[in-house]
């Protein structure tokens, strides 16, 4: 594929570091370096971690992790969790291609804006799912793109109809889009998951009209059903998705450890950004993950991440026994498969903005007005809410707390 062309003039101008030239360099035995400003380890006042799991178990990280932990390293990340991620990767996705790159980032939120960053041109339309993700609209509203286009999505997602009737018309003279940003798995806000069939057809769509895919999963590994659907990284045939990962939502999301994994050419010019920007991402937490992830290996990390799934599925089937019981007549959802989120419509209302920025706060309940999720502003009747969080006493009064809202509204 030509990446060249999905480039944006910022991103092709980034050179890369002479100072981070330097890093491999410093393998070479026998080199003495003149060169970097590494600062001196021996001024450092750690000498190892220990990390103290809530199993009683307590592990070390190793001599080199942590010496690679303490210094400045590869823009990439800590070598040997990259390696780890890498062997991962193969094995849960099994891609066509085995040559594609990762980066780590501080989190997949930094990753994210900076991809949008390498593929966006001012004046420049993109495609993205609607609702979507807050924190991608809040990064891509402050870019200069000339329109943000929604694509339609239902209950089972991104619908591949509404991405291919807006490629075929696109209008001649405005600047085709070069990507389509989408969070397949639990979706944040809507909950809902897209099964293979219309990732394939997505796919397709995509390599009819040469876009990119941006999958952005952080939610992949909370799917309450085995066997997890398939992601658009394991049909792309085409070296044409970036994935975005996170251990935010699996293992602590302030270790703000993600990783983008696709083709080498796109993942190098994500790292030229970081090399100017934040250099790298914490070492620390890098290794601390890494120690993690080597005592537990790949089948002790599944264990985990099953256990973390199965928390989040008791969270929903008490979310749906109660809103069954309060919700059923004042509004409508779908039961999510997986993630923390449920968007709820409420009936006989057009803006749920003033009833949940004002009147819920009132009843000391928080959630989220749907008009917040919606690429281009307007009232809307959804809200999102998490059931991540709360306690079952907590979800029982919430929901009814809210259906009592809800009725005086529709009784008004
Ligand atoms: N994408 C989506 C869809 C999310 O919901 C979030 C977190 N709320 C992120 C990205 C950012 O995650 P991280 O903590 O890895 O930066």
């Amino acid at each position: 594929m030509d990446y060249t062309y999905f480039l944006s003039k910022k991103s092709l101008n980034r050179k890369p570091s002479p100072i981070r030239a330097l890093v491999p360099l410093l393998k070479i035995p026998g080199i003495i370096s003149l060169g970097a400003g590494n600062p001196n380890p021996e001024t450092f006042p750690f000498s190892s971690f220990k990390i103290c799991l809530k199993n009683g178990d307590v592990l070390n990280v190793e001599e080199k992790e942590m010496d690679e932990a303490l210094q400045y390293g590869p823009t990439a990340g800590l070598p040997a969790l990259i390696d780890w991620l890498r062997e991962f990767q193969l094995a849960m996705h099994s891609p066509p291609y085995d040559d594609f790159a990762i980066s780590i980032g501080t989190g997949s939120q930094d990753l994210l804006t900076k991809a949008f960053e390498m593929l966006i041109e001012p004046g420049d339309n993109v495609l993205i799912e609607s609702p979507a993700y807050a924190g991608a609209l809040s990064f891509l509203n402050s870019q200069s793109c000339t329109l943000i286009v929604e694509i339609e999505t239902d209950e089972q997602g991104l619908i591949p109809d509404s991405l291919s009737s807006t490629l075929s018309n696109w209008p001649s003279l405005e600047r085709f889009p070069k990507f389509i940003y989408t969070v397949p798995i639990g979706n944040n806000p809507t909950g809902s998951s897209v099964h293979i069939e219309r990732k394939r057809a997505i796919f397709q769509i995509a390599h009819d009209f040469n876009i990119l895919i941006l999958e952005d999963d952080p939610y992949y590994y909370l799917q309450y059903n085995n066997p997890r659907i398939p992601s658009y990284f394991s049909l792309d045939t085409d070296g044409r998705v970036l994935r975005f990962d996170s251990m935010s939502k699996i293992l602590s999301a302030g270790s703000r450890v993600g990783w983008v994994t696709g083709p080498a050419t796109l993942i190098k010019q994500i790292d030229l950004s970081s090399q100017s920007t934040n250099l790298a991402p914490s070492f620390v937490t890098q290794a601390i993950i890494y120690a993690l992830l080597k005592d537990w290996k790949l089948s002790g990390f599944l264990t985990h991440v099953d256990k973390v799934a199965a928390f989040y599925k008791e969270k929903r089937d008490i979310f749906v026994k109660y809103a069954n019981q309060y919700l059923r007549d004042v509004a409508q959802w779908n039961v999510p498969e997986a993630g923390m989120f449920v968007w709820i419509k409420l009936k006989g209302i057009e803006d749920s903005n003033e009833l949940i920025t004002k009147r819920a706060i009132e009843k000391k309940i928080l959630a989220m007005p749907g008009e917040v999720f919606l690429p281009n502003p307007r009232p809307s009747p959804y809200i999102r809410l998490s059931f991540s969080n709360v306690s079952e006493e907590q979800m029982r009064l919430a929901l009814q707390k809210l259906a009592d809202l809800l009725e005086n509204v529709s009784v008004n």
